[in-house]
């Protein structure tokens, strides 16, 4: 069992929630709403002893814990309503069991400590506390303890209680480990889908969905900002006959050239993505037909330039490219039928070459 990637991922898995789990700020929303009047509970049977700092003393805790409450219910800021809690309940707890409110079985209340605190915090906080607070508690029970705290637990409860907290302490640690596993390869497993949802598998690069969700984003900002984009359509010239006369693996290779060299020659900024078989799509975001073209054509010499290995012989390949830019109110579907006409007007023009929208050969 390797702890070494939970630890690594503590942080980052609590930024992200699945669905079923409580969120932390609920549960201690929830934590609060119920220790609230608890305490004020007990509080009163103290008082009703006579005893008037232990009353005193819960209903500061209940106040407290109310007010954390309040004051996150206002700001919203969870990391300080989590460390607030903590805070208050270490304290709480220590505080039972040190002044062994309730005749000393208030001391139980610290079996509630290790579930809440693990699932709270990173497990790294958990474990600190956890041994702290078992490192107090034997503390407490030690002969070093009875000089300085009138403690009323017999021997046989205190070995007891100690027993059963360091295996409860234990319990809850290997629940909770096995509980951010799962909530991690769940999270993996999402990303997973997510990538292959978006991607083409063969190429790595994005697929037909994915391409057409980016283009409607860059259409919405030209409506909005006039900020014209362009596409280029390319096509492998003679595809066929590769699959045909070298078979589809080599096919495939020459599928994945073309995208490498995408990949080379465009910027971070462009979507790159498999348009159909040996069809791709570039989105070049903020780019008028002058660079669009321009673009293409070293697309189309890089591309040109390499080859993959078959029968011991080199298989260049050409793409033939079509260019169109957004002009006007024309819609993304329009913008792809000029860039398709374009394509087509490439090849029928001997190929290896690159049209736009608006001429004949570029
Ligand atoms: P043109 O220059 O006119 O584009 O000719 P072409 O031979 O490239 O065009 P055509 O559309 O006739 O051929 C495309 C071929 O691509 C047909 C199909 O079998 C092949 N193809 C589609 N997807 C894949 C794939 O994923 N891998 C491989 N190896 N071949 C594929
Ligand atoms: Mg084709
Ligand atoms: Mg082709």
């Amino acid at each position: 069992m390797t702890l070494e990637p939970i630890k690594r991922a503590d942080s980052e898995l609590s930024q992200y929630r699945v669905q079923g789990e409580i969120p932390v700020p609920t549960l201690i929303g929830w934590l609060t709403l119920a220790a609230v009047p608890l305490l004020i509970f007990f509080a009163y049977r103290s008082s009703l002893r006579g005893d008037p700092l232990t009353p005193a003393l819960l209903l500061a805790f209940a106040g407290l814990l109310a007010a954390n409450g309040l004051v996150y219910l206002g700001i919203r800021h969870s990391m300080l309503q989590r460390r607030g809690f903590i805070t208050i309940i270490s304290a709480l707890f220590t505080y039972l069991a040190v002044q062994a409110v309730e005749d000393g079985s208030a001391i139980i209340w610290l079996f509630a400590y290790p579930p809440i605190i693990f699932y709270i915090s990173q497990a790294r906080v958990g474990v600190i506390a956890c041994s702290g607070g078992l490192a107090a508690v034997a503390l407490l029970f030690s002969p070093l303890g009875d000089l300085v705290f009138d403690s009323p637990y017999s021997t046989s409860f205190r070995l007891t209680m100690l027993a059963v907290l360091a295996f409860e302490m234990s319990t809850c640690y290997v629940l909770d480990q096995s509980r951010r596993r799962s909530k991690l390869s769940l999270l993996k497993l999402a990303k997973e889908f997510e990538y292959a949802a978006k991607h083409d598998a063969l190429t790595g690069l994005a697929n037909r969905r994915e391409v057409m969700i980016q283009l409607d984003g860059e259409y919405q900002r030209y409506l909005r900002n006039s900020r014209v984009f362009s596409v280029l359509l390319m096509d492998i010239d003679l595809f066929k006959s590769v699959n045909d006369n070298y078979g589809h693996h080599v096919g495939d290779e020459m599928i994945v050239l073309v995208a490498t060299t995408l990949r080379e020659q465009c910027r971070k900024v462009d979507t790159l993505a498999r348009w159909g078989g040996e069809e791709y799509l570039v989105l070049l975001p903020e780019t008028g037909i002058a660079d669009a073209v321009h673009t293409a054509n070293r697309i189309r010499e890089a591309v040109g330039s390499k080859s993959v290995q078959a029968d011991n012989r080199a298989i260049a390949a050409t793409i033939s490219v079509g260019v169109a830019t957004i002009s006007g109110s024309e819609s993304v579907d329009r913008l792809l039928q000029r860039a398709d006409e374009a394509l087509y007007r490439a090849k029928t023009q001997g190929r290896n070459t690159v049209c736009d929208s608006g001429s004949a050969a570029a």
